[in-house]
């Protein structure tokens, strides 16, 4: 016969709200210990007494069998006297003390929920709003912590007897599932007319509107975390509609598939990507097209060879398939910038003359999400746009610091943070801020983590540009206030993600970013610390012709740079992209350097490029020069453009003459990126710090791949934060954090 003991564990960590205490009363149960497990300020504090050789298998499984939406950062064990116990209890949360607990994303539908609703036995055969503790919405419908029905947009629809029943059974999977319901007790499906009739209701609701889809109509359904635009993916007449109706010109939407199977007709998949779009994260995942005829319309994305594919993730979008033909364009509902729609009336208002149709619900969207976004390179996943299934997003720094802090990010692709009791939580996506829908979301955003996290800050962070509206607002709140560099933020970010504490050399490439000179930064080597930074080399300065008018109207850079390496010889060159009186005035704002700002970003390379390689017009969306190169890139040509690396100035510009003879576009985009990589190689041998990639020119698949095959110095990407300006937030809050 073995002793009795008692043990105490605290645990912290993603454990409430996801069946952690449940999940310790069966296993507590298996292995015949008593005892009691309740939520705390900190997370679930379990006590627990028995046999030792129980309380070893129980540690075990506690460990093994989390339940899916579980993780465990951080934990205790304590051994006190047996106290004789003769049951095993879930105790109440004290409620007062639940406010640091993340609050967890939507997520998508569980396999145990999918099969109920194909089931035709089940009670929930066909409900489009089946869910469970390990699956559905979350972050869309909490008002305020803790995370309690009456806190939620679930709170107006009283439980039926039987959703009582699971709800308050420890051993049923639904077991305090704040969403839970069923067609007795839920919300109810409209379908409507822009117009405002009634059309029809509920599964009838979701027939009609695939069947107005399949007929070529443009519609809207209410999802997760917003409204979607939708419309038949193969019917070219209507892409091209809604493309006219959006004053969206060219910029890829994303098509929604029924199953990996119909993606794989169109698509190439690589066994990561195909992992990544069945995950639970639902993500939009950026893959290679096949060649050839393809049944998906050409306006999806055009010139480009790659597309943006996911599957359904709601039960409601998986019973649209049951009725739809083909695999539809869904898109966040928005006007062009803004945040996503999550809103009927606000929809009815925005997007009238867009859609015809649309399904509502009347739960309400408490908090907006977007569908996340990311590629796979080789085995890296790299996110571009983290939200619904991965945001709010959580996890712990090691760090003694006590305060709370609030990073406000920069301004394109804005995500803001906070830091509380050796947790960074990012939040998701908000947007540019540069509407006043995307102000709002802004600030509605940090009001709403204000009140997940009872939370005040003792500091603010931000980026180092004066005009940002992240920097402007963080200025008007009488709280101490810190700017770090934008590039050096980026860095920093990553440096976080890694827990790297040597010094790195950073290479911060982006589209813009505010230096410490005052001029535009960008394609910088930055040597960094926690502490402070360096920069020990960037990309020879050129001007911006005209400021902002440069990023749209992108032959002024080429122009620009072509000055300054060849002076008036240039012209005849620049004739074939520009008349002769608008050449005129450009070189009048060059030599007069009127409103031209000097840059060193690579992003504004790439646009340059763009141009020789026969872009034509204006970019009409970030990245479009970018995607242009990739798609011209031949894997084949191994030569680079001849740089001259000068202490700690770039000097690339004659790299623009060589291209004026090459003309072949195929080979100029080929040639600049292997200079780009050329580059780096170069800087990694004379510097042998390890190396943090970081910034939206590394949201460039072939760039990346050829820097996973060429550079052999260690390196590191950000993997679970945004390369882009989303995870600026975490590198704003890595700076001032005590080490
Ligand atoms: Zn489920
Ligand atoms: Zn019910
Ligand atoms: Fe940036």
């Amino acid at each position: 016969m073995t002793n009795k003991s008692r043990l105490i564990y605290h645990i912290e960590g993603i454990v409430q709200g996801v069946g952690f205490r449940p999940f310790v009363y069966t296993i507590a149960l298996r292995y015949d210990l008593n005892g009691f497990v309740l939520n705390n300020s900190k997370g679930v504090l379990i006590e627990i007494e028995g046999f030792e050789e129980s309380l070893d298998a129980f540690e075990k499984a506690l460990f093994k069998e989390l339940p899916p939406l579980a993780r465990i950062d951080f934990w205790t064990k304590e051994a006190i006297t047996h106290k004789g116990d003769t049951t095993f209890e879930i105790r109440h949360s004290d409620e007062a003390h639940t406010k640091s607990s993340p609050v967890l994303p939507d997520m998508s539908i569980c396999d145990e929920c999918l099969a109920e609703l194909k089931d035709p036995h089940n009670r929930r055969y066909h409900y489009f709003f089946t869910n469970c503790t390990n699956c559905g919405p979350r972050y869309s419908i909490i008002k305020t912590v803790p995370y309690d029905r009456p806190y939620t947009s679930m709170q107006p629809f009283v439980m039926c007897d039987e959703c009582k029943d699971e709800y308050t059974n420890p051993l049923d999977r639904r077991y305090h599932a704040q969403p839970i319901s069923c067609s007795k007790c839920g919300p109810t499906l409209v379908l409507r007319s822009m117009q405002g009739d009634l059309l029809s209701k509920n599964e009838e609701a979701i027939i009609k509107l695939a069947e107005l889809i399949n007929a070529g109509h443009i519609v809207a359904m209410k999802g997760m975390g917003g409204f979607h635009l939708m419309c038949d993916a193969t019917n070219e007449i209507v892409v091209g509609r809604l493309r006219e109706r959006k004053h969206r010109p060219t910029k890829p939407f994303a098509v929604m598939f029924k199953d990996i199977e119909a993606i794989k007709e169109v698509c190439e998949l690589s066994y990561k990507e195909e992992e990544g779009i069945l995950s639970l994260l639902r993500p939009i995942v950026l893959v290679k097209r096949k060649r050839g005829l393809s049944k998906i319309s050409s306006l999806i994305a055009p010139h480009i060879d790659r597309l943006g594919v996911f599957l359904p993730y709601t039960p409601l979008h998986i019973m649209l398939f049951e009725y739809l033909k083909n695999p539809i364009i869904a898109t966040s509902a928005n006007r062009a910038g803004e945040p996503i729609i999550s809103d009927a009336q606000l929809l009815e208002q925005k997007l009238d003359g867009v859609i015809e149709y649309y399904l509502d619900y009347n739960r309400e969207i408490v908090n907006s999400s977007d569908d996340s976004v990311l590629q796979y390179i080789g085995d890296k996943m790299l996110l571009m746009r983290s939200s619904r299934g991965i945001a709010p997003q959580s996890f712990r720094v090691d760090t003694q610091d006590k305060r709370k802090i609030l990073a406000v990010g920069a301004h394109q692709k804005n995500a803001i943070a906070i830091y509380l009791n050796h947790q960074i939580i990012v939040s998701p996506y908000i947007g540019d801020l540069d509407n006043i829908a995307s102000n709002e979301l802004f600030e509605k955003m940090i009001e709403s983590f204000a009140r997940f996290y009872d939370f005040t800050p003792d500091l603010i962070v931000g980026d180092l540009h004066p005009n940002y509206i992240s920097t402007q607002w963080a200025k008007k709140q009488n709280i101490p206030f810190i700017q770090v560099q934008h590039h050096y933020a980026h860095i920093l970010s990553t440096m976080c993600e890694h827990n790297l504490k040597e010094t790195v050399l950073g290479v911060a490439w982006d589209g813009t970013g505010y230096g410490d000179d005052g001029t535009i930064w960008g394609g910088e080597f930055l040597a960094c610390t926690q502490e402070s930074y360096e920069r020990v080399c960037s990309f020879e300065p050129f001007l911006l012709l005209g400021a902002d008018a440069s990023i749209k109207d992108i032959k002024r850079i080429l122009a620009s740079l072509l000055w300054d390496e060849m002076g008036d010889s240039a012209d005849e060159h620049l004739l074939h992209y520009f008349d002769e009186k608008s050449l005129k005035l450009l070189k009048q704002i060059y030599t007069k350097k009127m409103n031209s700002p000097r840059c060193s970003s690579v992003g504004r390379l790439f646009d340059a490029v763009a141009v020789l390689c026969g872009m034509e017009g204006n970019v009409s969306y970030d990245g479009e020069s970018g995607l242009l190169i990739e798609s011209l890139y031949d894997a084949t040509i191994s030569e680079h453009y001849v740089v001259e690396i000068d202490d700690t100035i770039i000097q690339y510009k004659s790299m623009f003459v060589q291209m004026l003879h090459d003309k072949e576009p195929r080979l100029i985009a080929s040639k600049f990126i292997n200079t780009l990589v050329h580059i780096i190689i170069r800087l990694s041998v004379q510097y042998s710090y390890p190396i943090v990639f970081s910034g939206g020119v590394f949201q460039n698949r072939t760039l990346v791949e050829q820097i996973l095959q060429n550079v052999t110095q260690n390196f590191h990407f950000p993997i679970q934060l945004a390369i882009n300006d989303g995870g600026i937030c975490v590198g704003q809050l890595y700076k001032v954090l005590e080490k």
